[in-house]
C-alpha cells in the first residue's frame, strides 16, 4: 500500500493540501495515490530534526556507520521484487535495467560500508612537531575529515534506485556521517516511498536517530527551494538536468550562509572517431555506437550525443549506417512528459538552425506511451562551434554528427565545447602515439576519458570519476560515483599542538583505528611513541 506521505523524522504525515499523482508512463495515465508535496512546517521540521540527529551521528564511529549501510542494504533487498515493479510502473524502464540498477545502488552502499571499515577515507595526516627547527620551531599538527551535516538529497527521474532515496548520494552522506533530507523526484513518488519504509527500518534497527532521515516529496520547485534555503542544511546533493542544478546552486549561494552545492548535470558527451578506427573497425563501432545511443532510450547522462568524424566518403558511409543501425532500433518508452515535450522542443530548435540537417524522418508512435523517435542529425564543424546552442543536452535518443576539416578544426571544436562528464575516443591500430594532443585536448575538458569504447555505463569503484567541468557539474573536483564521493560531505579540520587524549582516535599517536595515515610524509599504519 502506498500512502502518498512525507517522512519526517520517522513519521509518516500528509499536512499540506497540495498533491500530485504518479504517472504510468506507458498509458499517460495517472495513479490513484495522492502524494501530498511537503508543507513549509514539514520541511522544517525535517531540517531540525536532521540538525538533532547530527549531535549523535557525527560522534558515530565508522563500524557504527558501516552497520547501518549494511542494514539499509538488507532491508532493500529484502523488498527487492516490489521494489523492481513499483519503479517499473513509475519509469517504464523494464525489469531488467530495474534489477541491474538495485544490484549497483546495493553495490554503493555496500562500498562505503567496506571503505568505513578500512578507515582511510578520515585522510589522517600528521605532522609531528620539529622544536628545534630554527629559525622557528614547527608545531605538532594533525589533520583529519569530518561531517558536514544535514544535508538535502535531490533524486533524479533517470535512476529512480541509483540515483534517488538510497542512491549514490544518501550513501555518501550517511557514510560521511551526516543525516540525510531527501526531495524525492515527482517522476517516481511510490519508489520513493518504498525506499523510505527501508531506511527507517534500518535506522529503528540501528538505533539511531530517527532525524537523520526524512523524505519530503513535491512537484514543484517550491519544496526543493525552502529544503535549499533552511538556516540549519549544510550541503546539497544533486542529479539532475543543468536547469535545476542552476536553480538550486543559486538558491544556496544567496543564502545569508551559503552552503556548498554538489550538482551532477548533464553532457554531450563527445565520441572522436579517427580515420584509421573508420577503415579498421567502422562496422564494429556503428553497432556499439547504436546501441549506446539508444540505450535507455538514450536517458542517459552519459548518452553519446555528440560524434566527430574527419570529414570525406568513409565519414558518410559511417553516418549512413550508423543511422540505419540506430532507426532498426526500436524506441523504448519515455520516462515522463517533461522529458517527451523537452526533447520536442530541443530538437526542434537544433534543427531549424541553418546548415544542421535532421537525416530522419518524423515516424508515426507505435505506442500510446511517452515516446519520441530516434533522431539522427548532422552538421559540419564551423556550424557548431558558432551555435553554443547545439551543445545543449537533448535528454533521449538524439545523435549529432559532425564533421571536421583537418586537425586544426578539431581542435577548435574541442576548444569550443563545455565541461563533460565524459570524452571518447576511438583510434586505428596504429594511431594511438599520434592521439597524444588529441587526448591532452580532451583532458581539458572531461571527467572521464573512455579509449575505444563507449560512454555509457558508469562502473562504481574506487578510481572512477564521475563529474567533470561545468555544465557537467558545478564542483569539477568532485566525484557523485564511486566511493571518493564521500569527501563532498566531509571537511577538514587541523589540529595544532592540541593533547594526544583529546585528539580523536584517528589522529592519536597509538593509532587504535589501525588505519592508514600520512605521517612525516610517509604512509604508515603505525603507533607513533
Ligand atoms: P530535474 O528536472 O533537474 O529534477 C531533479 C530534481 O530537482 C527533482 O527533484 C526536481 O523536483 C528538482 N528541481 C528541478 N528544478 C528545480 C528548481 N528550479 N528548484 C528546485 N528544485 C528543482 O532533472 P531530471 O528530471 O532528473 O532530468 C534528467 C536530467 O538529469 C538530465 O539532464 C540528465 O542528463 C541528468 N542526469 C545527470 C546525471 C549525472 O550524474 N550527471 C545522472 C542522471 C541524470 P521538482 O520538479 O519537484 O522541483
Amino acid at each position: 500500500m502506498t500512502a502518498g506521505e512525507n517522512s519526517i523524522a520517522g513519521e509518516w504525515q500528509a499536512a499540506g493540501s497540495e498533491f500530485f499523482h504518479s504517472v504510468d508512463p506507458r498509458t499517460r495515465q495517472p495513479g490513484e495515490t495522492r502524494f501530498y508535496s511537503a508543507t513549509a512546517q514539514e520541511i522544517d521540521a525535517a531540517v531540525r530534526a536532521a540538525a538533532d540527529a547530527f549531535a549523535s551521528t557525527r560522534l558515530f564511529p565508522a563500524t557504527t556507520l558501516a552497520d547501518f549501510l549494511d542494514t539499509v542494504t538488507e532491508e532493500i533487498e529484502a523488498v527487492a521484487d516490489a521494489l523492481v515493479a513499483t519503479a517499473d510502473a513509475e519509469t517504464a524502464l523494464g525489469d531488467v535495467r530495474l534489477n541491474g540498477e538495485l544490484a549497483r545502488t546495493t553495490g554503493q552502499l555496500r562500498a562505503f560500508s567496506t571503505l568505513l571499515r578500512e578507515g582511510s577515507h578520515v585522510e589522517a595526516v600528521i605532522d609531528t612537531a620539529l622544536p628545534e627547527r630554527t629559525p622557528l620551531p614547527r608545531p605538532d599538527i594533525r589533520r583529519m575529515l569530518l561531517p558536514l551535516g544535514p544535508v538535502a538529497v535531490f533524486s533524479a527521474s533517470n535512476f529512480p534506485f541509483a540515483f534517488a532515496t538510497a542512491g549514490g548520494d544518501s550513501a555518501a552522506a550517511f557514510a560521511a556521517g551526516c543525516p540525510v533530507i531527501v526531495k524525492g523526484h515527482p517522476g517516481h513518488p511510490a519508489t520513493s516511498e518504498r525506499f523510505a519504509h527501508a531506511i527507517n527500518a534500518a535506522v529503528s534497527a540501528c538505533g539511531f536517530p530517527p532525524g537523520c532521515f526524512s523524505l519530503l516529496q513535491g512537484d514543484g520547485h517550491d519544496v526543493g527551494r525552502i529544503l535549499v534555503e533552511h538556516p540549519f542544511l549544510e550541503a546539497v546533493g544533486f542529479t539532475g538536468s543543468l536547469r535545476g542544478g542552476r536553480a538550486l546552486h543559486v538558491v544556496a549561494a544567496q543564502r545569508p550562509r551559503p552552503i556548498p552545492v554538489f550538482a551532477e548535470m548533464g553532457s554531450i558527451n563527445p565520441v572522436v572517431i579517427t580515420a584509421g578506427a573508420l577503415a579498421e573497425r567502422g562496422d564494429e563501432i556503428v553497432q556499439g555506437l547504436a546501441a549506446s545511443a539508444t540505450l535507455g532510450v538514450g536517458q542517459f547522462c552519459t548518452n553519446p550525443g555528440l560524434v566527430l568524424l574527419p570529414a570525406g566518403e568513409a565519414a558518410s558511409a559511417f553516418i549512413t549506417a550508423c543511422r540505419a543501425a540506430i532507426m532498426a532500433i526500436e524506441p523504448g518508452i519515455l520516462l515522463n512528459a517533461a522529458v517527451e515535450s523537452g526533447l520536442a522542443q530541443g530538437v526542434a530548435r537544433s534543427a531549424a538552425l541553418d546548415n544542421v540537417q535532421t537525416l530522419t524522418r518524423e515516424v508515426r508512435s507505435r505506442t500510446q506511451g511517452f515516446s519520441y523517435p530516434h533522431t539522427v542529425m548532422q552538421t559540419d564543424a564551423t556550424t557548431l562551434i558558432e551555435n553554443p546552442d547545439l551543445q545543449e543536452e537533448h535528454f533521449g535518443p538524439v545523435t549529432l554528427f559532425v564533421t571536421w576539416d583537418g586537425q586544426d578544426e578539431l581542435d577548435r571544436v574541442l576548444r569550443s565545447l563545455g565541461g563533460q562528464l565524459t570524452g571518447s575516443i576511438h583510434c586505428g591500430r596504429d594511431e594511438a602515439e599520434s592521439l597524444r594532443p588529441l587526448l591532452d585536448a580532451m583532458r581539458e575538458k572531461v571527467g572521464r576519458l573512455v579509449w575505444n569504447g563507449y560512454p555509457t555505463g558508469v562502473d562504481v569503484t574506487a578510481a572512477m570519476h564521475h563529474g567533470g567541468p561545468w555544465p557537467a557539474s558545478n564542483a569539477a573536483n568532485t566525484t557523485s560515483v564511486g566511493s571518493n564521493a564521500i569527501r563532498r560531505f566531509l571537511r577538514p579540520v587541523a589540529w595544532q599542538d592540541v593533547p594526544d587524549e583529546l585528539l580523536p582516535e584517528a589522529l592519536q599517536n597509538s593509532n587504535p583505528l589501525g588505519i592508514v595515515r600520512l605521517v612525516n610524509g610517509e604512509l604508515t599504519q603505525g603507533t607513533l611513541s
